[in-house]
């Protein structure tokens, strides 16, 4: 929580107990000192949960009452990043279960991104080709990837409207992929 939002917490403290003291200096400082280290949301969701409890709900609460069993918001987001050796996809953020899986997955992602991007820019719908692009695996990709770059290449020679870096990607791949696919 920041200052403020404590100050505004106590404000509201008081309209529930008018005996609740916090127009000392001290005892303000105390509270925000307290309370910053967590989430303004768990904060109130404890109060809430003190007015509720019939048992306790008639004494102004504590400090330590409302943030018991809190995790302070370091702590959160600490959690929230991948332990060493997990197989986190940096695209996606989807866990894999090894680094074999991982590297295919992630190829998939990136690729994913590239057609995205070019079918944004072209007014490509992906759909026909791809069907669901948040379901896709990398082999299906591949299957449909030529009949793709040809859609590309044919709406670029129209449009206009790709970057020399993207213009680079298919041409590689037309002239690697492509060409040679079709000399066999
Ligand atoms: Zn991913």
């Amino acid at each position: 929580m920041t200052n403020i939002e404590v100050k505004e917490f106590l404000k509201k403290v008081k309209a529930h107990y008018q005996e609740f003291k916090c127009d000392e200096e001290f005892i303000i400082r105390e509270w925000i000192e307290n309370l910053i280290p967590y989430d303004k949301n768990d904060i109130y969701e404890k109060f809430k949960e003190h007015l509720e409890n019939e048992s306790v709900q008639k004494e102004v609460p504590k400090i330590h009452v409302l943030t018991k069993w809190l995790t302070p918001i370091q702590e959160k987001k600490a959690k929230k990043q991948p332990f060493k050796g997990q197989f986190i996809c940096r695209w996606c953020g989807e866990k894999c279960s090894n680094t074999y899986i991982l590297s295919l997955h992630e190829e998939r992602c990136l690729r994913l991104k590239f057609v995205s991007k070019i079918c944004d820019k072209l007014l490509i719908d992906p759909k026909p080709f791809f069907g669901n692009l948040f379901q896709i695996t990398l082999d299906e990709l591949d299957n449909q990837y030529d009949a793709f770059i040809l859609k590309v290449i044919e709406e670029e020679k129209k449009q206009h409207k790709l970057n020399n870096f993207e213009k680079a990607g298919i041409r590689d791949y037309y002239n690697h992929v492509l060409e040679k696919r079709e000399e066999n």
